[in-house]
């Protein structure tokens, strides 16, 4: 994420006295125009906006942006919880306000009240899809992207069948909104009959989710925001999936965490973890994090919500933190060969 010029975000976005267009220095689009449309429309008074923690740093330039604009007796409000996705809303907030505008995500679920923004990025991902056609012999190939990017997949998709490939998309389930759209808990929109698969998008996470998800499946990951391309390698995951797996194996007390973010909730699995184990407590929270979990007396965790948070932040946990399925594993429900990787289906 690009650094404001100077870090002054509020002059860059208060055009009180400049009677400047609206800009930003990624000229991401914030929709503002909407967003003002659906306050006059509805005679909002109060407004909530929430952005993920990447973004937070924009949103007082956009909120000035939008009191320009908006009638005065409008107040806006900034979400200041943690954001990491369209599962994670900050319901507190959106029962306390008339229009909620969403930041950064595209819709997993949509209501009258919502407003969605996603802001797509606007680095050229071409270049990059040009140096991947090496790790892509075969004459099929299968596309997908993340919500950022989505707006230039069609480009994209035409772009790889003027290379001369035959490309495979698809749209997942319901908890994705676009084809082709991949999360970071679900990769359905990969299960193309193609044997290799194009991720175009940042990070790395993502494409071992997906490479784990599609083990059949070469992955080549096409990263246009730090300008790389690699092949999905599992093995070094994997490992630290077993070793964590193995460390749970003597545990007899275990945490098991019941996330109350509205997306993330998966009640029945949780239930039944603490209905079969008379060794299991549940544990209900929002953020799940490290510190805390500390002060509980618990020998291991088995974590049903966001499947990120175990798989990307588990080292950084006191006690080993396992999926539902790797739970199974070292409770000795399944055999050590069913590892997978942990996906979320549907909304809420
Ligand atoms: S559950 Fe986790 S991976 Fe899935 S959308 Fe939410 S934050 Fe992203």
């Amino acid at each position: 994420m690009s650094q404001d010029a100077a870090g002054d975000a509020t002059s860059e976005g208060d055009l009180r006295n400049t009677g400047m267009s609206l800009r930003h220095d990624r000229e991401w689009d914030y929709e503002l125009e909407r967003i003002i449309e659906e306050i006059e429309e509805k005679d909002a008074k109060k407004v909530g906006l929430q952005f993920p923690e990447g973004l937070k740093r924009r949103g007082p330039a956009v909120a000035d942006d939008l009191r320009a604009l908006a009638p005065d007796d409008v107040t806006f409000m900034l979400s200041g919880q943690p954001c990491y996705g369209a599962c994670d809303l900050d319901t507190f907030l959106m029962r306390r306000t008339d229009v909620f505008v969403h930041f950064g995500h595209s819709p997993m679920k949509n209501s009258d009240k919502i407003i969605y923004v996603p802001l797509f990025s606007n680095v050229d991902p071409f270049p990059m899809m040009e140096e991947a056609l090496e790790e892509l012999p075969e004459d099929d190939v299968g596309l997908v992207t993340t919500a950022q990017h989505m707006n230039l997949f069609d480009d994209m998709k035409e772009w790889l069948e003027g290379e001369g490939y035959d490309v495979h998309t698809r749209k997942g389930d319901d908890r994705l909104t676009h084809e082709g759209q991949v999360l970071g808990c679900n990769y359905a929109s990969a299960d193309i009959d193609a044997d290799q698969v194009l991720y175009v998008g940042g990070g790395k996470f993502h494409p071992l989710g997906l490479a784990m998800e599609h083990p059949d499946k070469k992955v080549v990951i096409c990263d246009p925001v730090n300008n790389v391309v690699t092949v999905a390698d599992t093995e070094k995951f994997m490992k630290q999936r077993y070793g964590a797996v193995h460390r749970a194996m003597d545990a007899e007390k275990w945490g098991v965490i019941f996330c109350t973010k509205i997306g993330q909730g998966r009640w029945e699995m949780a239930e039944k973890i603490v209905d079969e184990n008379e060794n299991a407590y549940l544990i209900t929270m929002d953020e799940v994090t490290p510190d805390r979990l500390r002060n509980f007396d618990m020998d291991a965790f088995v974590n049903t919500g966001c499947p990120r948070i175990t798989t990307d932040d588990g080292p950084q946990f006191h006690k080993p933190m396992l999926t539902p399925g790797e739970y199974e594993i070292a409770v000795g429900n399944k055999p050590l060969d069913e590892l997978s990787f942990d996906t979320f289906h549907g909304t809420w």
